[in-house]
């Protein structure tokens, strides 16, 4: 299959054809339809397997196809990291595929300064990307709404549970709308990530990579 044939917003395919993709991977052809149909995910695929595309895609297209401003101090797409580091590869990608779509995409993360992350919120985001510690500060501090947001992405949750963010990601999921699509993401399945899940997701898609 050709990206193409997924049904991708064109502008999106423009982006990838600069990005140079040219086929998806097998866990980009097995989520992608699913997720632009609005259904849950959880996705057992390590780093290397294509799975960063494999939820922006599909969330960039449901967010162009259903226009609507972000709310003041929240983001239509939260996309929860373990690190720094893979909080600004997400980042990064949602903004390389994301280049034609005027959709707004902000990173926040311990460490940085907090004024600006306030700042960039205070009219609402598109897509927000953050480690599950600070946005948790954001929240207690009011300077993030999270009850706004269409769909989470959960990724790395194993290394969610072995960096101790497991109680920080419950009371962020507190916070979230129960009318919202949600997308996991784990290379293991110990069984408390496996009852994380099963909170999280409603009747999903399984793909296995
Ligand atoms: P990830 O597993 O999301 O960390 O992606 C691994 C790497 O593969 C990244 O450098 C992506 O830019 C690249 N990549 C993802 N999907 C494709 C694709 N369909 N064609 C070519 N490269 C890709």
């Amino acid at each position: 299959p050709a990206f193409s044939q997924l049904g991708l917003n064109p502008v999106l395919l423009k982006a990838l054809d600069a990005e140079g993709y040219v086929r998806p991977t097998p866990i980009q052809s097995q989520a992608i339809p699913g997720v632009m149909a609005g259904r849950d995910l959880m996705g057992i695929a390590q780093t290397g397997t294509g799975k960063t595309a494999a939820f922006a895609l599909p969330i960039l297209h449901r967010l162009l196809e259903q226009p609507r401003a972000p709310q003041r101090g929240g983001a239509r797409a939260l996309i929860l990291s373990p690190t720094r580091e893979l909080a600004t590869q997400i980042a990064d990608s949602f903004r390389a595929y994301g280049k034609h779509t005027g959709l707004t995409v902000t990173v926040m993360f311990g460490g940085m300064p907090i004024r600006p992350q306030v700042s960039a919120m205070s009219k609402g985001v598109d897509i927000l990307v953050a480690t599950p510690g600070r946005l948790l500060d954001h929240v207690d501090q009011r300077t993030v709404n999270l009850s706004g947001t269409e769909i989470l992405v959960l990724d790395e949750a194993d290394q969610m549970l072995d960096m101790g963010f497991i109680a920080p990601i419950r009371k962020i999921l507190s916070k979230l709308s129960q009318r919202r699509q949600s997308l996991f993401f784990s290379a293991t399945m110990p069984r408390e990530i496996n009852a994380l899940a099963s909170e999280m997701l409603t009747d999903p898609l399984r793909v296995a990579v």
